[in-house]
């Protein structure tokens, strides 16, 4: 696809990269046909080409028609287009440009502005959100239904009472904001299972910064990112042969080097960085991309992301075989968009659950969005409780005991309509005794 990027913006290098991305689309809307808001609403703009226009046409004339904003608002941020694409149109790293361009001059009504503020106070913070939801909790009883459903109902944990094997591997985890305030048993049991096979866990406190990046709030989304990092190299360096940190500022060129060899040998006291949420992971692994001008991170954030895998894939490499812990289940897999489509993540949960012994349900149209989407069932609610309603349909029709995913969002959204437990895909695997 052509385009004349406005000379003000290209000579930014936002404006360069989404050049960039836009040339390579050939336009041949083939992924309009996996895109769940073009199958749901039938209108070119809300489908990936169509935003791509937009896009190309905010960038080109510099300036923003109301109407841009709405439909890169209903954009889930799923990808399936870009797992469609034959040519490799990389629309995430578009998208996330023509918002950052959009959300500025956007006039957003009250309720939405009071929406978004909330979200981007409360969530990101575990403490604030484990709050709240101890108040709803509260007035359970007084909510509409629709809200009473979405309420999570946080389980208790249970220490387990075994005595810890000997570790021979290290690993530090992602507590997460939300996924530790709503669901604290999935890392918990995460800690058990890795502690049955002699890895030891490390967990880590913090927000990722994937929902203000989400909201097109860079500066609070690369001041979570940094935070991350600092929490991060704060626990490599207390590990054993730790170094000091030494990131707190510029380098010259020896210096930086230098300190490149001490990251390596910060990093390498690890065996991985993990999250058990894949809204985080994908983001997380994408650090050194979102952080790569971002004077002394930069480097950091290339570690970050090189160290971070999924816990499907870390499994999967440790190679152990782990059994059931809910033997005889019947189990429909629901893979999140930041799994299947973000990461790149497939097959892997499957064949864990496979070798633990479950069967696993057919599902129709396993690409499709379940319409969580970070933020999106809330300030889309519509379009949101549909996507919902359609992946249930789906996900149900072979009469399964249990729902299985793979991120937070995900499993509260789905949970909120379903009648069966909606559990993250690791809670279906028993400790090795
Ligand atoms: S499938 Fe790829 S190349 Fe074709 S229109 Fe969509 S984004 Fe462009
Ligand atoms: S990210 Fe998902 S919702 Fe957005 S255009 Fe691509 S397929 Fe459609």
């Amino acid at each position: 696809m052509e385009t004349r990027i406005a000379k003000e913006l290209a000579v930014t290098a936002q404006g360069e990269r989404a050049a960039e991305i836009i040339r390579t689309c050939v336009h041949c809307g083939f992924c309009n046909a996996t895109c769940p808001t073009y199958l749901l609403l039938g209108d070119e703009l809300d489908g990936p080409r169509g935003r791509i226009y937009l896009i190309k046409e905010v960038l080109e004339n510099n300036e923003v028609d109301p109407v841009v904003g709405q439909h890169l608002d209903r954009c889930l941020t799923c990808r399936a287009c870009e797992t469609t694409c034959p040519s490799g149109v990389e629309y995430g790293e578009l998208l996330e440009i023509g918002r950052e361009l959009v959300t500025p001059q956007r006039a957003f009504s009250l309720r939405a502005r009071l929406t978004r503020a909330w979200l981007l106070r409360v969530v990101p913070d575990a403490r604030m959100m484990r709050r709240w939801i101890r108040i709803g909790s509260l007035v359970r009883w007084l909510m509409p239904p629709k809200l009473r459903a979405a309420l999570p109902r946080i389980k208790k944990i249970r220490a387990r009472d075994i005595e810890r094997p000997k570790h021979y591997k290290k690993v530090l985890l992602l507590d997460g904001c939300a996924q530790s305030a709503v669901t604290p048993h999935v890392n918990q049991h995460l800690i058990a299972l890795l502690d049955s096979v002699g890895v030891e866990t490390i967990s880590i406190g913090g927000c990722c910064g994937s929902l203000a990046l989400h909201l097109s709030e860079m500066q609070q989304a690369e001041s979570a990112m940094c935070n991350l990092i600092d929490s991060l190299t704060t626990v490599l360096d207390k590990l054993p042969d730790g170094g000091s940190s030494s990131h707190s500022h510029m380098l010259s060129g020896e210096q930086r080097s230098e300190q490149d060899s001490f990251s390596r040998h910060k990093f390498a006291k690890v065996d991985a960085i993990l999250s058990t949420a894949s809204g985080c992971g994908v983001t997380v692994k994408d650090y050194k991309r979102l952080l790569k001008d971002h004077g002394e991170y930069a480097g950091l954030a290339a570690y970050v992301s090189d160290k971070t895998v999924d816990i499907a894939e870390y499994l999967s490499e440790l190679g152990v075989k782990f059994d059931a812990s809910e033997p005889d289940k019947a189990v429909s897999w629901h893979a999140p968009c930041t799994l299947q489509h973000g990461q790149k993540v497939t097959g892997l949960v499957e064949n864990l659950l496979e070798r633990a012994g479950y069967d696993l349900l057919q599902v129709r149209d396993p690409h499709v969005c379940c319409g969580s989407a970070g933020t999106y069932s809330i300030l889309e609610a519509k379009l949101g409780f549909q996507l919902r309603d359609n992946k249930l349909a789906s996900l149900l029709a072979e009469k399964p005991d249990i729902i299985a995913t793979a991120n937070i969002g995900c499993q509260s959204h789905l949970q909120s309509g379903a009648s069966i437990p909606v559990k993250h895909w690791i809670e279906l695997l028993a400790p090795v005794e």
